[in-house]
């Protein structure tokens, strides 16, 4: 398996011919992040045992504004896999345009194997030794894989305990009570789908909206979502999966059913697997799971038109190739899901400001960036003939870059 921050600098590197000689060393610095938080942390197990977990926090770049990025808990945490993530939300910031830079943080857990208080002192723990390092203008954490709004409740009641003082835009991703914003459950799905209907209606030759054929890999926040709004919109999902297997149905299938008969059984009635769901003949691929999903072994056999990357660094180097050979679109994690990076941004606002907004006005206000970002990038695909990757980098790393400049860094 290749390295997930080897791909993110193959990323960078292909941008590199884009951009000027001015721009040279700003590029070299963007290979390392600022700041890397790697600590052994305890806890007491319900047997009365303590057990030390491996907790990761990688700062990457903060030209653009405080580090901002997701603690993720996953048994295939790493190093490497926390660089990257960070970088990429870097990278997704500018795309956006939202004043923040990239962080990201994780612990290489199985979370099904603790209980609700063993989760609960984890997340007390690792709340405690990134403490000294976070804030709402140093690093604001959010849910990611497998950590969702009541690990952000306990991170905050750690953290505030620690600085003494109220300090709700330290996280995002909360809960409504305790300061979460309308309509950040579902960002990441609904700035996916805002993104696909720009880009159908762009495309002379994609499919029409109305029964354009979606696969889904993944059930979780991201991928529920996103097949929730396409369905809603008039899409035909016709496959989704969890990680034990995907459903597919070339009629159609009912999301918000699959999801009910998963919480009811604890998984979906599968009848493919994933990397069958990865190859069916639809229209729009979504990966919503992990990385390194398309690879260089299957993306020769991928029949979609468009992958669209819901999840973050789905598609590795050697896939992105073979599929821009075989004329596949791929719409980037960095813009595709930065639905979500963005309604954490009005979290924030809205916590600074002790103002909240309704849940129309936020997802109105994340579609009209989402949109921009979107015709932005197109604009440069078609100016400089590039993938619609290497132009969603160039616009944000020169964004980033600029930024360094303007600091005096480079
Ligand atoms: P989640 O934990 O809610 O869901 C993950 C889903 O993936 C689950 O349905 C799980 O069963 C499935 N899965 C796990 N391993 C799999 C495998 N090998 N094959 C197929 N499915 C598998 O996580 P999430 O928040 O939905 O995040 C999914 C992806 O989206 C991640 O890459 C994450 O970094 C990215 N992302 C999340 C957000 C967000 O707002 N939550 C925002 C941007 C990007």
């Amino acid at each position: 398996m290749t390295s997930a921050f080897d791909n993110a600098k193959k990323q960078l590197d292909q941008v590199t011919p884009f951009l000027g000689e001015e721009y040279a060393r700003g590029l070299k610095l963007l290979r390392t992040p600022q700041k890397i938080l790697s600590k052994k942390i305890s806890i007491k197990l319900d047997n009365g045992k303590d057990k030390s977990f491996q907790a990761f926090r990688v700062q990457f770049n903060d030209a653009r504004g405080p580090f901002k990025g997701g603690v993720r808990y996953h048994p295939n945490v790493s190093l490497d896999e926390v660089k990257a993530l960070s970088f990429w939300m870097t990278v997704k910031c500018a795309v956006v345009g939202i004043h923040y830079g990239g962080s990201k943080g994780g612990i290489p857990v199985d979370p099904s194997t603790l209980s609700c208080g063993e989760l609960k002192r984890l997340s007390f723990a690792y709340s405690d030794f990134v403490a000294p390092y976070i804030g709402p203008w140093q690093d604001v954490p959010a849910p990611d894989v497998n950590t969702d709004s009541q690990i952000m409740a306990w991170m905050l009641e750690a953290y505030e305990k620690k600085v003494g003082y109220q300090a709700p835009a330290t996280f995002t991703g909360k809960p409504i009570e305790l300061g979460g914003s309308q309509g950040r459950t579902e960002a990441t799905g609904v700035g996916g789908v805002t993104v696909l209907k720009e880009y159908l209606k762009k495309c002379p030759t994609s499919p029409r909206l109305r029964g354009t054929r979606i696969a889904v890999q993944g059930i979780g926040n991201v991928g529920y979502w996103f097949a929730h709004f396409a369905q809603k919109e008039g899409f035909k999902v016709v496959a989704i999966s969890d990680s034990k297997g995907g459903i597919y149905d070339p009629r159609g299938l009912d999301v918000d059913q699959v999801l009910r008969e998963k919480e009811k059984n604890g998984r979906i009635k599968a009848n493919i697997t994933n990397e069958e769901l990865l190859t069916l003949p639809v229209d729009v691929l979504v990966p919503a799971a992990l990385e390194n999903a398309i690879t260089a072994q299957n993306a020769g056999r991928v029949k979609a038109k468009c992958v669209l990357e819901m999840a973050n660094g789905p598609t590795t180097p050697e896939a992105d190739e073979i599929l821009a050979k075989r004329k596949i679109d791929v719409i980037p994690d960095v813009l595709a899901n930065a639905g979500g990076v963005t309604v954490s941004y009005f979290e924030w606002a809205q916590n600074l400001s002790g103002y909240y907004w309704e849940k129309e006005e936020v997802l109105n206000k994340e579609r009209k960036i989402m949109i921009k970002a979107f015709n932005d990038i197109y604009k440069m695909v078609n100016e400089k003939k590039v993938t619609y990757r290497q132009a969603a980098f160039i616009l944000a790393v020169k964004r980033i870059i600029d930024a360094m400049m303007l600091r005096g860094r480079v």
